[in-house]
């Protein structure tokens, strides 16, 4: 009698706890049969990438990317779809940059090279001295004033090839980008070069954000980054030549701040519906190229986990929603903008999601968020198996949804595969046919997926 009534226990808990699984597991496949059959994100990255094309922030095609998101998520069918104001930077290229070494006169190679979003320009004639060759920030510190006065500092230490992910190279490399020319400019420096981040040799030159600091606008040095075969090029033709010269030529510039817009769209939910979970990518890109992975990828994969969710028929208990952020590449604005009035009006954010490492076949997730809401997370790797999305641990989300942080959130990322990423990131390889339907299609399903499951069980919170 004890041994049926067990047993009838056992059947009760564990079997309820199958069909729930079975449930699960039946709602994700729905997810990712319409994401593959039926799914927006190329599409609408399509039009994102060769309709409107780079997106920097302040500029037309920023604008024209906030009014067509806008009119996609109008089209939806959502609760709600506003555009959220916010001041943004602008910064612009101007002409094509033009740059060359010199071993002696008349005997130059161009190289290519663009200039670092930020930076000032070249004086009006364009700039040449002799170059200083460095690994970093801190050799340029040993070889102090004596050796830098004057001349252009190469910034050329390379991502580390045998980092597995190559997010982890790109941080090993990206502070002679950032801070190279602040640094350069107290020894004397005339100007900055630096190589591109990317680990593939190649005649792109690879953009990013730049900061001066504290550095007197009258100090401020022009800063450019450089192809990898030009660093190479450079790099062994200063060593049989030292007093090799370099020559660039650059006529950006920085206006006063403009207004533009996150684009925010939301299903309400039906529980509770003052939980928020947040999902977006940003949909501001460098101008080289079209932004197609970073980030229309995110962007377009952000829209279809709501448009997911809806189609195949699952009502969210939380409030879904989808914020497309202006300005991450040059200013973090949007994300900042956001994050204020969130906090501004109490709303209570519960989770929050990020695409912005390219749309590749997605691996998992990396979490910003306490052991018991990995542990969580954790129970439903075999819901992700079928879809050999494996990678969950802990790490950074993204830099957008990062302002949102505060001891309850669960902030993640998608984690896509990242051989690859580098060799678009802020270039003018970064377009459309380097990004896969189905690659692309995956992340939304995975994205949706993940956002089903906390919305369904809810966030764990500690006992505190
Ligand atoms: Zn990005």
């Amino acid at each position: 009698m004890k041994r049926i009534s067990l047993l009838l226990l056992l059947y009760i808990t564990f079997g309820n706890s199958v069909l729930a699984q079975d449930k699960d597991a039946a709602q994700i496949k729905k997810i990712y049969d319409q994401a593959l059959t039926q799914g927006k994100a190329y599409d609408w990255l399509n039009y994102l990438s060769n309709q409107i094309g780079g997106r920097l922030s302040g500029s037309v095609q920023a604008q024209q990317a906030v009014e067509y998101t806008k009119s996609q998520l109008d089209s939806l069918g959502l609760d709600r779809v506003w555009l959220q104001p916010v001041k943004v930077p602008k910064w612009v290229r101007g002409t094509p940059e033009f740059a060359y070494f010199e071993t002696s006169p008349g005997l130059s190679t161009n190289v290519n090279i663009c200039a670092l979003g930020g930076s000032v320009a070249t004086p009006l004639g364009g700039l040449k001295a002799g170059v200083v060759e460095v690994q970093g920030i801190e050799e340029l510190e040993a070889l102090g004033k004596e050796k830098i006065e004057g001349k252009i500092v190469f910034f050329n230490r390379p991502m580390d090839p045998t980092l597995i992910s190559t997010f982890a190279a790109y941080s090993g490399c990206v502070d002679q980008r950032y801070s190279g020319a602040e640094e350069a400019a107290k020894y004397g420096a005339v100007g900055v070069i630096v190589r591109s981040m990317n680990l593939r040799i190649d005649n792109f030159p690879h953009t990013g954000s730049m900061g001066y600091g504290d550095t007197p606008v009258s100090k401020r040095i022009p800063a450019a980054a450089i192809s990898t075969k030009g660093v190479e090029l450079l790099s062994t033709t200063l060593k049989l030549n030292s007093e090799t010269k370099f020559y660039f030529k650059q006529n950006c510039k920085q206006f006063n701040d403009v207004e533009s817009f996150n684009v925010i769209g939301e299903i309400r939910g039906a529980e509770f519906p003052n939980e928020i979970m947040v999902i977006g990518g940003h949909l501001d890109s460098w101008d080289l190229g079209d932004g197609s992975h970073d980030d229309g990828a995110g962007c377009v994969q952000s829209m279809d986990v709501l448009r997911l969710l809806k189609t195949t028929g699952y009502k969210p208990k939380r409030t879904i929603r989808v914020v497309l952020f202006m300005n991450e590449e040059n200013g973090l604005r949007g994300g900042n903008k956001y994050a204020e009035i969130a906090k501004g009006k109490n709303e209570k954010h519960v989770f929050a999601l990020e695409s912005d490492a390219g749309g590749f076949t997605p691996r998992g997730f990396s979490f910003d968020c306490s052991d018991e809401n990995l542990k969580q997370v954790h129970s439903w790797k075999s819901l992700f198996e079928p879809y050999y999305i494996h990678l969950f641990e802990k790490g950074f989300s993204g830099a957008d949804i990062r302002p949102l942080k505060d001891d309850g959130i669960v902030l993640a990322g998608l984690r896509p595969d990242s051989q690859r990423y580098f060799e678009h990131h802020h270039s003018e390889n970064d377009t459309f046919e380097h990004v896969n339907k189905r690659e692309l299609e995956l992340g939304a399903a995975s994205m949706a997926s993940l956002v089903y499951l906390f919305d369904k069980y809810g966030v764990v919170t500690s006992a505190k």
